[in-house]
């Protein structure tokens, strides 16, 4: 069996946050790649108007880049609509049926595992594993695996905040993201 790990987010935008999490949950759990898998439309987020689904994939892909442990991933960006985890993990399993997939999320989302599509069957079917988030709880009745990394206090908001305001980002995106950034003028960076 084949060990993959999907970072699922919005990456509006990717950040080391991610980006740590992601390389420190792979090595943890002797994982091959650790894909980040950006959604179509979220089901429980309100997405600011800033970036399009296919600019927050390009961003995935160059945020990864030189790390040949971590990819991204297009299955939902490209499947479209709103992106609910149980059924595109149905779509990864049958493409790929000799694998175990890892669904790696962030201490606030712990706390919403109850709510999302599905999560009972969506639980028989990957292992979640829950890293620390600054200020968020983690608390959840539901099995899931913990690997401790290192907490790094970044956000998407936070960036986008940033950007807007022309403040520096430097070393809490990669240099290639910001780059992009720039050059479409995303987030008020135009
Ligand atoms: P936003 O600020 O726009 O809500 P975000 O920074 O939470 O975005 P997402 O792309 O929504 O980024 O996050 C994808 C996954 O990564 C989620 O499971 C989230 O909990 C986790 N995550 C993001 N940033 C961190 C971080 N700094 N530490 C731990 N987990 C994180």
């Amino acid at each position: 069996m084949r060990k993959i790990g999907i970072l699922g987010g919005t990456f509006n935008p990717p950040h080391i946050g991610h980006l740590i999490m992601a390389s420190e949950v792979r090595e943890a759990l002797e994982l091959e790649e650790v894909r980040l898998m950006p959604t179509a439309i979220p089901p429980h987020k309100q997405l600011p108007d800033t970036a399009t689904p296919i600019q927050r994939l390009a961003m995935t892909e160059l945020a990864v880049q030189g790390n040949g442990y971590l990819s991204s991933c297009d299955e939902e960006v490209h499947f479209g609509g709103v992106s609910y985890t149980f059924l595109t993990m149905q779509r990864l399993l049958a493409k790929e049926p000799d694998t175990e997939f890892y669904f790696i999320i962030g201490g606030d989302m712990v706390d919403t595992l109850h709510t999302w599509y599905k999560i009972d069957e969506l639980l028989k079917m990957v292992r979640f594993v829950g890293v620390q988030r600054p200020g968020a709880l983690r608390k959840t009745d539901f099995p899931i695996a913990y690997v401790d990394t290192p907490l790094i206090d970044v956000s998407s908001t936070l960036l986008r905040t940033k950007y807007a305001a022309h403040k520096t980002t430097a070393y809490l995106v990669p240099e290639s993201v910001d780059g992009y950034i720039r050059q479409e003028g995303l987030y008020g960076t135009c």
